[in-house]
């Protein structure tokens, strides 16, 4: 049926394009892509070819009306060039509008590199916090990782491969000694988890930044440690004192 289709595609491992993905792209009356050769390829490896139509922070607000106007009565899907659209990517306000304007809006989910690098770290999965891109100026990336500093949950970030030595100094002076992961190149041939604590791996990326790309997974602070004996026996004695 006509609307939006928001379809996931491969983070490098083609063999990751879900044949439902395969089947909404064939069937598509256009594809709203962010770099049309990227997708030209993904298409031609499924052995179709589709109308394109470029969908970049640079000329969404132009381009939404006319899709939104579009999946009225046609098959619209949105792509990035990796991974799940508006995840570190444009579509949130096309879905947004799409479904202010009544359209069916459809997922067809796939890879995440930010999911993918979660099982492949070996950290706590059962509370994760997303933070997509640190902002690469210092002090604005010093601030956003002291925001989050205190939160019980595992850390999830992307970044680059220049950057990332700067970026991990920066999170093991913030947040201390915590296990963490450079999970690199998932579903690619070198994809690798490299783990240790935010300060080895500081020290590990500093002179020699990697190649391809990157997802960075920290542990959640160390809870508080356990009140001892003693304490408990003193808080029951004073609690008895207070006992009828
Ligand atoms: N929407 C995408 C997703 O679902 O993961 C993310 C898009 S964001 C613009 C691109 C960033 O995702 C890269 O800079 C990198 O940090 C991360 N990334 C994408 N593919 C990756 C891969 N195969 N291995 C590791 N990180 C990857």
């Amino acid at each position: 049926p006509p609307g939006l289709y928001i379809v996931a595609t491969p983070i490098g491992n083609l063999g990751d394009l879900s044949p439902r993905a395969a089947e909404v792209l064939a069937a598509a009356d256009v594809i709203a892509v962010e770099d049309s050769r990227v997708t030209a390829g993904l298409l031609r490896h499924i052995g179709t070819k589709r109308p394109m139509t470029p969908y970049h922070d640079h000329n969404a607000a132009e381009v939404r009306p006319r899709l939104i106007e579009r999946m009225a009565s046609e098959v619209v899907a949105l792509v990035s060039d990796a991974g799940t659209p508006l995840i570190s990517d444009p579509g949130y306000k096309l879905v947004r509008e799409a479904r202010a304007a009544g359209r069916h809006v459809v997922t067809v989910p796939g890879a995440c590199a930010a999911v993918a690098a979660l099982t492949l770290a070996g950290l706590p999965t059962d509370r994760f916090l997303f933070l997509g891109f640190l902002p690469p100026k210092e002090q604005a990336r010093a601030e956003a990782i002291r925001e989050v500093a205190a939160v019980r949950a595992t850390l999830v970030l992307y970044e680059s491969g220049p950057r990332l030595g700067a970026c991990l100094a920066a999170l093991a002076q913030m947040l201390g000694e915590r296990e963490a992961a450079v999970c690199r190149e998932i579903t690619k041939k070198f994809e690798e988890a490299v783990t240790g604590t935010l300060g080895e791996l500081a020290t590990r990326y500093a002179e020699a930044p990697p190649k391809g790309e990157i997802v960075v997974v920290v542990a959640p602070p160390a809870p508080p440690a356990p009140a001892s004996a003693d304490d408990a026996d003193a808080a029951l004695t004073e609690a008895l004192t207070r006992l009828p």
